[in-house]
């Protein structure tokens, strides 16, 4: 680090030796800057302090453009974890005074590989275009509707824990939702809650889920139930008496 010096303030260093003052254009000039084991040392305030080392004291003063002091912080960056910008100025400072530590420490960041991948942010894909029934504007509410059943809750009948699971009906397009409490995840639960939400909210045009067992099940019951209204008019009668 005393070459840095040597090459970083080629005029201070002689100035120093030979006992002059710094001119008037110096970087030094501001500073209060002293020789001592045979380097420029910035002058403090806490040379009381004892069990402190003289670096500690009277950081070595260094140039911030010089290859050696960038790789140094880049070093010093890295050993620390790859810490924040603010987090490697102080430690860099704990060790030498360097001219504008802080501005020169953020254009290294980019540098660093391992930082730049961990802060990378992953571009968002585009997301595709809305059915149908999400924009199905001017229609009742539950012409289109979304069904789900979530977690059993514990309930306590008599003495008794039992479980209870809660249907989703959610309308697709206005988002507003209404709930049925099932005693079970059978078909018959699944049919006896369309049921009851039918009754409050109106018939849905369309009715979308997701693949589970009992809404499967529901779906090939409903549909054979259809197909035996639709084949056998007399028998869709019976139904309607
Ligand atoms: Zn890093």
């Amino acid at each position: 680090m005393r070459t840095v010096q040597e090459e970083s303030f080629p005029n201070e260093v002689e100035s120093i030796k030979d006992g002059k003052s710094f001119t008037r254009n110096s970087r030094l000039k501001q500073l209060s800057i002293e020789c001592a084991e045979r380097a420029l040392r910035v002058r403090s305030r806490i040379n009381a302090a004892e069990q402190l080392s003289t670096p500690s004291k009277n950081p070595m003063i260094l140039d911030r453009n010089h290859h050696t002091v960038k790789l140094w912080i880049i070093a010093m960056h890295r050993t620390r974890h790859h810490t924040g910008v603010e987090a490697t100025v102080n430690e860099c400072r704990q060790h030498y005074c360097i001219l504008r530590l802080r501005p020169v420490t953020r254009t290294l960041f980019p540098q660093c590989l391992h930082c730049r991948i961990r802060a990378a942010i992953p571009p968002h894909p585009r997301t595709g275009d809305l059915p149908a029934c999400r924009l199905a504007h001017h229609q009742r509410p539950f012409t289109y509707t979304g069904v789900d059943y979530f977690r059993p809750l514990t309930v306590t009948v008599g003495r008794s824990q039992q479980k209870r699971y809660v249907a989703v009906f959610t309308c697709l397009t206005v988002r507003t939702i209404h709930l049925e409490i099932a005693t079970s995840l059978s078909t018959d639960s699944v049919i006896m809650n369309l049921r009851r939400m039918k009754a409050r909210r109106g018939q849905p045009a369309q009715i979308w889920s997701d693949n589970g067992t009992n809404l499967r099940g529901a779906d090939n019951e409903l549909r054979q139930a259809m197909d035996r209204a639709t084949s056998s008019p007399s028998s869709l009668g019976q139904q309607a008496a």
